[in-house]
């Protein structure tokens, strides 16, 4: 069989460069593994009328332009702002970090021009490196020891069954600390949900003549089938090149889904909890759409190692390999016929935004 490109994985990487190829005339051809398209960020209605993530909360955040007009092409938003609450010492707390959670765990009554001295005594009590080497030091350099344990360190090894030290400051980085009262947790100035769903919005993008799906198919029982010019790889990376430099890391997660006889289970979409349970955190996803039922379908998340890889692990082992890994895309790349995109195949820990953000980037260079 033969078509002008190959796109393999129907998540927002792969659906972003089906279309911007499909409209620049190219005929697509989309190979998914799973049984349905949009890959992680699969949603849908249960049987009470709640949109459920399948694979656990997704929130659309963005501070690009150009993405944020991407996607307002196939779904309008519902305008949410994320807020999370942290449930530690027995009580919900104002997740991250800010003049409330201050006020709340310290005690004391600190106004908002005297959180950041605040914070600067308690860094200077703590023991941390300067500059920063690991996702402890990011923290900790921030906030001190004492908030570090209370919101970051159990979670953090929860979720990733790693030291904290042994993690990319980057990871750390993707949380803000505030010294005012924004309880939000993402700041960017585009942000929401997609009204009908981001499965909608997935299926509106793919919905083009020259785009036909081919679902439940893995790529790798049909590659040497498929003559394609150029081929979109959204899979593992290691995966993609037969693990010839050994094994990346990935984490995935058990997601338990309850629904429960009562309108509210918590006041907010997401509930942490570093240090209490065996869960990460819960999901009330009734918040996220502003959807009205007299019952409430939640999930907890239990962090794994095995399963569908949903996380890539930060650590110096993993990048290392990884830089070996995209020596070897950067040669593909360079043919014109291949281009790796997204979380998995550029095993990077990008968010939504980020994912279409590069499909857009990287495919603009090849048509
Ligand atoms: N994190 C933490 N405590 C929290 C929330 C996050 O220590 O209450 C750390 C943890 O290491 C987590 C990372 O910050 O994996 C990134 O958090 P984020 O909410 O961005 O994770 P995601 O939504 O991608 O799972």
């Amino acid at each position: 069989m033969r078509t002008d490109v190959l796109v393999v994985g129907s998540g927002l990487a792969g659906a972003t460069s089906a279309r911007i190829l499909a409209e620049r005339g190219k005929k697509v051809l989309v190979v998914e593994k799973l049984k349905h398209i949009a890959g992680h960020c699969h949603d849908q209605k249960n049987e009470h009328n709640i949109t459920i993530h399948t694979y656990g909360p997704h929130i659309f955040h963005t501070n690009n332009k150009k993405v944020w007009d991407f996607v307002s092409r196939f779904s309008r938003f519902h305008p949410y702002q994320h807020k999370v609450l942290s449930y530690v010492e027995g009580r919900l707390v104002p997740f991250p970090i800010n003049r409330d959670t201050i006020v709340e765990i310290f005690g004391k009554k600190v106004a908002t021009y005297e959180v950041e001295e605040f914070l600067r005594k308690e860094v200077e009590k703590s023991r941390y490196n300067d500059p920063p080497k690991n996702f402890r030091d990011v923290i900790v350099s921030q906030v001190g020891e004492k908030l570090y344990e209370l919101f970051f360190k159990n979670y953090t090894i929860k979720q990733w069954k790693r030291d904290p030290e042994e993690l990319s400051p980057k990871v750390a980085k993707r949380i803000p600390v505030r010294f005012t009262r924004d309880d939000r947790y993402f700041s960017d100035k585009y942000q929401g949900i997609p009204k009908e769903g981001y499965t909608k919005m997935v299926e509106r993008i793919l919905d083009h003549p020259n785009i036909s799906i081919l679902l439940g198919v893995d790529y790798f029982d049909i590659k040497d089938e498929i003559k394609a010019k150029i081929t979109v790889y959204t899979g593992e990376l290691d995966r993609f090149f037969e693990y010839m430099y050994g094994k990346l890391e990935y984490r995935s997660l058990e997601l338990r889904f309850e629904t429960y006889h009562t309108e509210y289970y918590q006041p907010v979409a997401v509930v942490n909890y570093p240090n209490d349970y065996d869960w990460t955190r819960i999901t009330e996803f009734k918040h996220f759409l502003n959807e009205k039922s007299p019952v409430t379908t939640i999930c907890f998340e239990y962090p794994k190692a095995e399963g569908e890889p949903y996380y890539i692990v930060m650590t110096e082992d993993n990048l290392k390999k990884r830089e070996l890994y995209m020596r070897e895309v950067a040669k593909l790349e360079k043919t014109g016929e291949f281009v790796f995109i997204g979380r998995l195949a550029e095993y990077k820990y990008y968010n939504m935004d980020q994912v279409i953000g590069s499909a857009i980037e990287k495919i603009q260079k090849v048509v």
